[in-house]
């Protein structure tokens, strides 16, 4: 495995990264442990606090510098990088004002004695994280398990491994003691190692169904808990009394944000047969109106894809959509005036659902519009998919848009926005699209150990 940034905006080796030997796997794993010996019974939350504190503000003194580094790993859009430096620094706000409440013990009632809960570390995490937010991704579980007494082992994408370095040398700036967040440049036979030795006690991904697929089998066979945050297919409800204008405002940030590369962006509109049409056209205007190009120019709108393996495998299931009926709306041509790994923005129309494509995900510029008659198959079709991560639902009648919120498989539904994160909402799915949640106060609870202590009546 080859960990190296390859710029796809200019297709350029910028760096290359030796992996890391076993010795190295093995220092990281005695060093992080000798840190939740430390740490377990709740000792130096303050000192902790203080170095996510000082986290935070080195994201912010550093973003531009920061969103840099991601743009060249992966293409992002500096601004939308910037963004992201951004949200990361908020964790680091949230769960430092957070952290005592959370931790703090519980008690419980009963009538046979006195009975609290501790919440207590649990042990060393092996983390495995995408690409697609290089700095986000590993914030997200990273800072609350820190403040919590977790250590982690860090394996991210070998696709953006400057970003997941820069990541940790900020750690270790900050002031945490080492072995906090060690990242390595490891193969997938070191994670089943690391997964293996008994000083982990947990196992979070971020990543597709095959990478989580592989890694909670390696927890499930040495019984390590584990999270999986994977990928989706999420539906885009419009109801019948959406507000056009208010709706297309939003189908930039629902679809191409991130070049379309976001587990959560709305891939596929389910819209009713009075607005289909218009729909149609919007999304069009919105597609056709991007400028692609440098990554780093805050004038462009849509970045090049990650890598050119990604593109390659998002334009095989356009052909397969098309091979099997569907119709291609808008887009599907090369982009032949620009060298990096660029998608031009597509829309599909009449995907039946026996098309092979119907329940894969598109992780890429690349829309699928479907059309409903009546309220009940547009809810019916939203639910017809094996993954069920978030959703949206779109319509002014807020208390209708609610109640069909209720009846969408998801782990997350935003009405009238397309998707967000912010630090004190839970993220997270159901169905193939994974289990556990991270953000919020579940995320933070999801490797505590909820120590119970109990003294019966005498
Ligand atoms: P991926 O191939 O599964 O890779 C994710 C991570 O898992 C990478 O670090 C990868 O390492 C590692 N990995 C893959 N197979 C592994 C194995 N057998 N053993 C150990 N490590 C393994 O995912 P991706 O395609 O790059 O990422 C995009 C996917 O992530 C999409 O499906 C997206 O929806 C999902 N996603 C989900 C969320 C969420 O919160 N639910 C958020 C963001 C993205 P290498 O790079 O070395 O292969």
């Amino acid at each position: 495995m080859a960990y190296q940034t390859v710029n796809p905006y200019t297709n350029e080796i910028e760096k290359k990264y030796d992996n890391s030997t076993d010795q190295e796997v093995e220092a990281a794993l005695g060093s992080a442990h000798q840190l939740y010996l430390r740490w377990r019974s709740g000792a130096e939350l303050d000192e902790r606090k203080q170095i996510i504190t000082k986290l935070g503000s080195l994201l912010r003194q550093n973003k531009t510098k920061y969103a840099t580094i991601m743009t060249h790993d992966m293409g992002k859009l500096i601004g939308e990088a910037e963004g992201e430096v951004e949200l990361c620094a908020s964790f680091c706000d949230y769960y430092v004002k957070k952290a005592d409440e959370f931790l703090a013990p519980r008690p419980l009632y009963t009538e046979a004695g006195s009975a609290y809960l501790l919440r207590q570390a649990s042990g060393v995490l092996m983390a495995v994280e995408p690409w697609n937010f290089p700095f986000y991704q590993i914030a997200r579980v990273f800072i609350p398990n820190f403040l919590v007494g977790n250590p982690m082992i860090l394996k991210d994408a070998s696709n953006c491994p400057t970003s997941a370095q820069a990541f940790a040398d900020a750690v270790a700036q900050a002031g945490a003691p080492a072995g906090s967040l060690t990242n390595l440049f490891i193969d997938y036979d070191q994670v089943g190692k690391i997964i293996a030795d008994p000083r982990v006690q947990g196992v979070c991904l971020t990543g597709s169904e095959r990478g989580g697929q592989a890694v909670a089998t390696e927890a499930a066979a040495h019984l390590k808990k584990n999270t999986m945050e994977l990928g989706g297919n999420d539906a885009f409800l419009v109801l019948p009394d959406a507000d056009i204008d208010k709706l297309e405002q939003v189908i930039f940030s629902a679809r191409l944000y991130n070049a379309g590369q976001v587990c959560t962006s709305s891939k596929r509109f389910i819209v009713p047969d009075n607005l289909y049409d218009e729909l149609l056209k919007r999304a069009r205007k919105v597609f056709s109106s991007v400028k692609m190009g440098d990554p780093l120019d805050r004038s462009t709108t849509l970045a090049p894809m990650n890598s050119q393996r990604a593109k390659e495998k998002l334009q095989k299931q356009v052909d397969m959509a098309v091979a099997h009926g569907a119709k291609v709306y808008y887009g599907n041509k090369p982009v032949d005036d620009q060298e990096g790994q660029f998608f031009m923005p597509t829309i599909l129309t009449d995907i039946d659902q026996d098309n092979p494509i119907f329940d894969q995900e598109m992780f890429g510029p690349v829309l699928s519009v479907y059309r409903y008659h009546e309220l009940p198959e547009g809810i019916a079709l939203a639910n017809n998919s094996s993954y069920g991560l978030g959703s949206t639902v779109f319509g002014e009648d807020v208390a209708q848009a609610r109640q069909v919120a209720s009846q969408i498989e998801a782990g997350m539904t935003w009405i009238n926005s397309g998707w967000a994160s912010l630090p004190e909402l839970p993220f997270g799915g159901v169905k193939h699209s994974g289990y556990g949640r991270e953000l919020a106060d579940l995320g933070f609870g999801e490797f505590i150990n909820e120590h119970l202590v109990y003294e019966p009546l005498k």
